[in-house]
């Protein structure tokens, strides 16, 4: 088993502290971060061994504190559309997924936040699996990492990435797993780590108002909402959460995002569902209710899971709908379906593991603790 403390996802900060209670001298610790962060993130180095420019020594002494692996892939899928997902191990054998989307002159890393989720949203495969628990910021930060190294993609500053984008639409709701979202996200965003602008990437929240202020101030990325509906009885049921936030200040608090403008638009993304949120009443609902906000509204069409009670709205529907909306001065691109014949599209990820409950807990840890006593 790896008892060497890991290296990625913490701040600088965290890492400097890290490094002094190793060993290494006070005044030093600056400096010895910076290089380390270089090779991390920049160079993406996997080993200490690697690092040809520091000393023989202090690569020995990283080596036997810290380790810079990453989690482990279980399982890759690659969509005949191109898209590819990995089913990815984290600390303590809980499963979660990332998706990238290949596409002309730009890559999307989807990445997830939390292991399942608490919101229930109910078009929404992931929202079937209880929340198991928050991905630490070495898990996430250490799916964009994994995805470089499967795309060949570093250096973190070289010119032709493939992975330009990140968004936060993968498992899990980011506002709920704020501290470590942020954390991971500075990384990601760091000229001087994994290099991506605050611009490419993209936190999407299904509306935790109390957090969204935070976000902006403290985050800093681009802001999408996943609204789907513009009357509250709708939104009710297929968003539960909206019962605790509704609609009206959900708004507000996207009007107040810091640093909105008409060049940094709130994304409202809105799933396609036959007979439920799709009339063209509800469009002109939605272009009234998002009114005075610098907005995109994307339109998703529904992606069907085993058993979901929903269906795709008809094609045509979709494209009347978003000629209201576009007629209303906002943009409304229909997101085209990626990876559905993988189960990668928005909304289908969702992975086996499960929250075990404390006693199954203790009742394993008794049983290996037996297991390695002396017989
Ligand atoms: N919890 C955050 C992050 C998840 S983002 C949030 O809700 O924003 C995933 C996006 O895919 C959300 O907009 C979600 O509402 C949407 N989605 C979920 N299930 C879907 C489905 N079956 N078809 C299309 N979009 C779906």
């Amino acid at each position: 088993m790896e008892t060497r403390t890991s290296l990625l996802g913490l701040s600088p900060d965290a890492m400097k502290s890290a490094l002094v209670s190793a060993g290494v001298a006070e005044k030093a610790a600056a400096m010895r971060v910076r290089q380390l962060w270089n090779w991390v993130y920049v160079h993406g180095a996997r080993d200490f061994a690697q690092m040809s420019n520091l000393a023989k020594d202090f690569r020995k002494a990283m080596d036997a504190c810290f380790t810079l692996a990453r989690p482990q892939i279980v399982t890759e899928q690659i969509s005949n559309d191109g898209t590819r997902k990995w089913l990815i191990r984290g600390e303590g054998g809980q499963e979660f997924e990332t998706v990238f989307i290949p596409e002309p002159g730009r890559g999307t890393l989807c990445v997830s936040s939390q292991v399942g989720c608490t919101l229930n949203c109910r078009f929404c495969h992931t929202g079937t699996q209880k929340l198991v628990r928050n991905l630490t910021s070495a898990e996430i930060v250490g799916q964009v990492m994994i995805a470089r190294d499967a795309l060949g993609d570093w250096p973190s500053t070289g010119e032709n990435r493939r992975l330009t984008n990140v968004v936060m639409m993968g498992m899990g709701e980011p506002l709920y797993n704020f501290d470590n979202v942020k954390t991971a996200l500075a990384i990601v965003a760091d000229g001087d780590g994994l290099a991506l602008s605050r611009r490419r990437i993209t936190l999407s929240t299904a509306g935790v108002v109390p957090m969204i202020k935070r976000a902006g101030e403290e985050i800093g990325s681009s802001l999408a909402i996943s609204l789907h509906a513009a009357r509250d009885e709708v939104r009710d049921v297929i968003v539960p959460l909206n019962k605790k936030y509704k609609i009206a200040e959900l708004l507000d608090a996207c009007r107040a995002y810091p640093g909105v403008s008409n060049a940094r638009r709130i994304t409202f993304e809105y799933v396609m569902l036959k007979g439920v949120n799709d009339s063209l009443t509800d469009a002109r609902e939605l272009v009234r209710a998002i009114r005075g906000i610098p907005a995109k509204i994307n339109l998703i069409p529904f992606n069907p899971w085993p058993g979901a009670p929903y269906e795709c709205s008809d094609w045509e529907q979709i494209e009347k709908f978003a000629e209201i909306v576009n007629r209303a001065g906002y943009a409304s691109p229909v997101r085209t379906p990626r990876g559905r014949d993988i189960m990668a599209a928005c909304g289908q990820l969702k992975s086996e593991s499960l929250k075990q409950r404390a006693s199954e807990r203790m009742a394993e840890m008794r049983s290996t603790e037996l297991a390695r006593m002396p017989g």
